[in-house]
């Protein structure tokens, strides 16, 4: 038997973004013991209620990687939940902020207003899935824009119940609670909760009654708003495209058209919270956009600014106009040094073709985890479009979800330095988000991880 001598072929140079070598390396466990001491301190002075899902402190980021304060290395499969989609630290954004910071930080755009806010206004209402004319109305959170939706959905209709589905999230502050599905940890103890908020049953394809269509969904849900509230009485219906921290649930085709329809029938007004779902996420722009569904107002935030707070509700000018003067705004609210940030995190989406990438993403990750699905009984549904990708995990050959084999998949992942996220009504999903901007190799780097932690064996 001959031996072929083998040459390593040379290592091409790793990607450097921000200075940031775009490879994974671990220099100490994780957390590292830099890390630990960090996080006694954190541990002294931050509440519990405060959740963290890897302890491991950063010190800079850049692209797709997290460097830690022990110089690991770690690949971010998370976007810090899908908010850096131009990756962490865009040269392009970087800029923008540094000279809005040194031009001024704030005036307040209700006292005195300025150019920033008034172009990303115009750029939402190229982008945004609405018909018509748009206006935007800037804010600081997700949360903060679901509850002016709704204020914006009942001043225009007359009406006040508000209809949200099964599994969704919309937020934090009171009204988003109820809006809110799940309770533990989103709302136990912390009621009463805001009035007229009714949910309906979601089309979640995976649980729902083999071969039932999107349509079939919209009529049960339509069904039980009748039943339960009556067309008349709902001011808004506000869905999440493809859910995200309910599960990554994405409804059956036809489902949001037949929904948007019934709307329109009926004078209700339609809102797409797509604050984890746009900017190129789902591979779109938004996430309507697959099925060609326009609403009346979206709600965005997360990808709008690429790690800058900043969040809004875009909307068809007359249903925005409803408002009164001086009904809606907030000190903060469109800050000019996120609306800087805003602006370059919209060119970099479209000059570099970000929903492409996400696309591309998409068909490396699908690949890897249907492949895995030999190995891993415990993969129940592998679901998601573009870069909001998921796999549901179950006991092996049931629906009954298994949290506990989704806690040991995202642990054993974390300690190779690979950050994904949880999610679910069921805490039994593993959610991946990378910044769209993830080269292949890094992402396939990251997925071999996520892949041996699912099968236990090699990728
Ligand atoms: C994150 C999120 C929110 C809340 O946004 P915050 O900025 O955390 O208040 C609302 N809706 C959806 C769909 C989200 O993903």
């Amino acid at each position: 038997m001959t031996t072929v001598p083998t040459v390593a072929a040379p290592a091409a140079p790793a990607p450097l973004v921000a200075g940031v070598e775009q490879r994974r390396h671990l220099r100490t466990a994780v957390p590292g013991p830099a890390s630990l001491a960090l996080g006694e301190r954190r541990a002294a002075v931050v509440p519990t209620g405060v959740g963290m899902v890897l302890p491991a402190f950063v010190e800079r980021a850049g692209g797709a990687v997290l460097v830690d304060v022990d110089g690991n290395r770690l690949v971010d499969l998370g976007a810090g939940i899908a908010v850096v989609n131009a990756g962490h630290a865009h040269p392009r954004v970087v800029e923008a902020v540094r000279r809005q910071a040194e031009a001024f930080l704030h005036t307040c755009f209700m006292v005195t207003p300025y150019e920033g806010y008034v172009t990303v206004a115009e750029r939402l209402a190229g982008l945004a899935p609405v018909a018509g004319p748009a206006k935007t109305v800037l804010l600081n959170s997700g949360a903060e824009a679901v509850e002016n939706a709704v204020k914006i959905a009942r001043a225009a209709t007359g009406r006040d119940a508000v209809v949200v589905f099964d599994h969704a999230y919309h937020g934090r502050t009171n009204l988003t609670m109820a809006m809110t599905a799940k309770a533990m940890p989103y709302k136990r103890g912390f009621g009463p909760f805001a009035g007229e908020v009714y949910r309906a049953p979601m089309s979640y394809p995976f649980r729902d009654p083999a071969g039932m269509t999107g349509e079939e969904a919209a009529a049960r849900a339509i069904g039980s708003i009748r039943t339960q509230v009556g067309a008349d009485q709902v001011a808004c219906l506000v869905i999440e495209p493809v859910q995200g921290e309910g599960g990554f649930v994405d409804p059956a085709p036809g489902f949001l058209p037949a929904l948007a329809a019934w709307c329109r029938e009926n004078g209700v007004l339609l809102v797409a919270d797509e604050i984890q779902t746009g900017f190129g996420r789902t591979g779109d722009v938004f996430a309507l956009d697959h099925e060609g569904v326009q609403a009346d107002l979206v709600t965005v935030a997360k990808g709008l600014a690429d790690g800058m707070p900043l969040a809004g509700v875009v909307g068809r000018a007359d249903v925005m106009d409803a408002v009164h003067a001086g009904g809606l705004g907030g000190t903060y609210g469109g800050n000019p040094v996120a609306c800087a940030a805003a602006l370059a995190a919209m060119d970099v989406l479209v000059d570099e073709d970000l929903s492409a990438r996400a696309r591309g993403i998409e068909s490396l990750v699908r690949t890897a985890l249907e492949a895995a699905r030999a190995d891993a009984p415990a993969i129940g549904d592998v679901r998601g479009r573009g870069a909001m990708l998921a796999v549901e995990l179950v006991r092996p050959g049931t629906t009954e979800p298994d949290p506990a084999e989704a806690a040991r998949v995202a642990r054993t992942c974390h300690q190779a330095g690979v950050v994904v996220l949880t999610c679910g009504t069921y805490g039994n999903v593993i959610r991946l988000l990378p910044p769209l901007v993830i080269d292949d190799d890094l992402l396939r780097d990251g997925l071999g991880v996520l892949v041996e932690a699912l099968t236990g064996r090699p990728a």
